[in-house]
């Protein structure tokens, strides 16, 4: 039996149906499926929004013979997807990863760094608005090695 892996190329929510732990309304939970990585097979136990551990597979149809099985939403997934659409972690700190176009060093620049009309990066390289800069993804480029270093030193919650 061979099965082809499917990747997920945008994030994705999966639901899925579990039995109930308690009584006989089965729970519909969501599991988030982010850019890139594989989507759970049928059989294969993912985690839920909520956090139960759930098995992929298709929903029961009957609790009882000849009854219908009742779904509820799970309301602490539907809670997450309400509350949080962005599945960033709340500590994330935002930043930026700028250079000037033709150029090869990446700067960081720090939520601190920012003002109405210029980027001010960890090297203190100031970027002004109108400039010709293009923003990279973390981790892609050649990193400034003033701006790393200065990430690096810089615990990140703190202010200078
Ligand atoms: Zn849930
Ligand atoms: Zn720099």
């Amino acid at each position: 039996m061979t099965e082809e892996r499917e990747i997920a190329d945008e994030p994705r929510l999966i639901e899925q149906v579990t039995l109930p732990t308690v009584g006989l309304v089965c729970q519909r939970h969501a599991i988030f499926v982010n850019t890139g990585e594989t989507l759970p097979a049928e059989g294969e136990a993912a985690l839920a929004l909520c956090g139960v551990r759930v098995t992929l597979g298709p929903a029961p149809e009957e609790m009882l013979p000849g009854v219908p099985a009742e779904v509820v939403d799970c309301a602490d997934c539907q809670g997450i997807i309400w509350d949080e659409p962005d599945p960033r972690p709340a500590h994330a700190r935002p930043r930026l990863y700028i250079r000037r176009v033709g150029t090869v060093p990446v700067h960081i620049v720090d939520v601190e760094g920012l003002t109405a009309t210029t980027m001010t990066s960890l090297c203190r390289t100031v970027f002004h608005l109108g400039e010709a800069l293009e923003q990279l993804a973390p981790g892609a480029g050649a990193p400034c090695t003033g701006c790393l270093l200065a990430s690096l030193s810089r615990p990140a919650l703190l202010a200078p």
